[in-house]
């Protein structure tokens, strides 16, 4: 942490003791990573300055390959596994003969549907048994984003819903990675801001709302994929 420069140092600082704190609060504690440019940042602080917070990420099975190549450099970095959660092979096979191979095209019910077996259910369970999870959402990624809580009660998924990350400015996550050089996804150089599934994540121009590359078809108001409620009263998105 001490080649940080000051400012980022106590954002970092305030991070780590969010963390702590919520260890020492609920024990059992994981972080849902969504291997985007803050989880870059977020795993960092929870590997190196907060153990005892269990990391696990999801493979929807329609990830970009860069994104499966970002898990082994992070492993590399870190010399650990990283847990990873896969979607009920059976659920994949029902819901695709159901809807189609990319039948979340079809409408939001299509795609949350669509969500909710390659991404709900395996998150479910990851947080299994665990009293609390952590996310990296920042307030200035939506307006839905900046109305979360630090630290607040996740009624849809029954344990709390710990965000660190939220005072953090893009320029600051960064920052950060390149202070620390940490590995991030080779997207970002692309123009991806945010990174999901592969056919449902695409390049924005330079100034464009972050999120306007997931679900575009979407109105604005529908897209978080099922991780983080508000917008539609309470459901909850690993990115
Ligand atoms: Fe399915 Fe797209 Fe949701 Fe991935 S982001 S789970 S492909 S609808």
């Amino acid at each position: 942490m001490s080649e940080l420069p000051q400012a980022l140092h106590d954002r970092a600082s305030d991070s780590i003791r969010q963390l702590r704190e919520a260890v020492a609060a609920h024990g059992k504690v994981c972080y849902a990573s969504s291997l985007g440019a803050e989880s870059m940042v977020l795993m960092d602080l929870v590997w190196t300055q907060a153990p005892g917070i269990d990391v696990f990420t999801i493979d929807t099975g329609r990830l970009y390959p860069e994104t499966l190549d970002l898990v082994e450099r992070i492993e590399r970095r870190y010399g650990r596994s990283l847990k990873i959660y896969s979607p009920d092979a059976r659920a994949v096979e029902s819901w695709v003969a159901q809807h189609g191979i990319n039948g979340f095209r079809a409408g939001t019910d299509e795609r949350r549907g669509c969500c909710a077996v390659r991404k709900l259910e395996p998150f479910r369970r990851g947080i299994a048994g665990y009293a609390a999870w952590v996310t990296g959402i920042r307030a200035e990624q939506s307006e839905v984003r900046a109305l979360a809580q630090a630290s607040e009660w996740d009624a849809q998924n029954g344990l709390y819903k710990i965000s660190p990350m939220l005072a953090w400015t893009d320029a600051e996550v960064w920052q950060y990675i390149r202070v620390k050089r940490l590995p991030y996804h080779r997207l970002h150089d692309a123009g991806f801001p945010s990174i999901g599934c592969a056919p449902c994540t695409r390049a924005v121009t330079a100034g464009a709302d972050p999120r306007s590359g997931r679900w575009w078809w979407e109105r604005d108001d529908a897209r978080e994929c099922g991780l983080h409620p508000r917008a539609r009263r309470a459901v909850t998105s690993l990115g």
